[in-house]
């Protein structure tokens, strides 16, 4: 039987590509949202890909949300945890809401899916986690603590995870995308897009799709022996 992969915030952007690639992979594909449904409504018409709405910021609507997919749809084998926010702003303006809801929606939200379906992974001696984080988690960016801690985090809770799950079968690897060309970044001025991809040494932004071919490599069965690994996609902008 295919196995089953949940994909947060997998209806638009890089999420919608890791969902589309997953399934191209031969896997049974679950997507969650937020709130916009009119993306998700047009996401399950042209994939077949069915969306469920929950807040992966809150424990309890994660739980109900689990629970009901794993009566649908069976056992969730493979969690990408994909969904995230940005509220930037400098310290001066920085609000603790601003702070919470990034640290919550973005690193909490990996707690409570992994926390719900480790269970089970563990009883059936098999999981593939993936957390997608950011290279201004690896290099800090200006105005953007709040998301620089959640996505830095994310890169901890990876690592001490997937010391947990190595006995248990459990792979748990993280992604740091760089500047990807989703909806965010088209909307960047020409003149400062051009500054930013003159900093990429492949020249150019990520596509959607190369983060999810990421994600499907890190979640196939023949990636066994990968565990507490940050791929860094991103066209080589780590390295400066
Ligand atoms: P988008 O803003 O295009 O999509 C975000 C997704 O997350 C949507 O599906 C949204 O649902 C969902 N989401 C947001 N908040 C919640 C919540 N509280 N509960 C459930 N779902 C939620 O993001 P991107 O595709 O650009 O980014 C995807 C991931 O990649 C994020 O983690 C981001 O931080 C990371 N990333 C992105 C980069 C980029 O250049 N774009 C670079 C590096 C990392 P809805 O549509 O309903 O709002």
């Amino acid at each position: 039987m295919a196995r089953v992969a949940l994909v947060t915030g997998g209806q638009r952007g890089i999420g919608a590509a890791i969902s589309e690639g997953l399934k191209a992979a031969g896997r049974t594909v679950v997507a969650s949202y937020a709130g916009n449904d009119a993306a998700a409504a047009a996401f399950t018409e042209r994939t077949g890909i069915p969306c469920y709405k929950f807040d992966v910021s809150d424990f309890t609507s994660c739980a109900e949300a689990v629970e009901k997919i794993e009566a649908e749809v069976g056992p969730v084998d493979i969690l990408v945890n994909n969904a995230g926010i940005t509220r930037d702003g400098t310290m001066k303006r920085m609000t603790r809401e601003m702070w919470d809801s990034v640290i919550d929606t973005n690193l909490g939200s990996c707690y409570n899916m992994a926390k719900l379906v480790w269970d089970g992974m563990s009883a059936r001696k098999f999981g593939r986690i993936v957390n997608i984080g950011s290279i201004n988690g690896q290099a800090g960016q200006y105005g953007q603590v709040n998301y620089a801690a959640a996505k830095s985090g994310i890169h901890g809770f990876t690592k001490a995870l997937a010391q947990e799950g190595a006995r248990l079968s459990i792979t748990v690897n993280a992604i740091a995308p760089g500047y990807v060309d989703t909806e965010m970044v088209r909307a960047v001025p020409a003149d400062v897009l051009e500054k930013i991809i003159a900093r990429i040494p492949r020249g150019r932004l990520g596509t959607a799709e190369d983060i999810a071919r990421g994600v499907v490599f890190l979640t196939g069965d023949d990636a066994d022996f990968i565990t507490g690994s940050t791929l860094s996609i991103n066209g080589g902008q780590h390295m400066y």
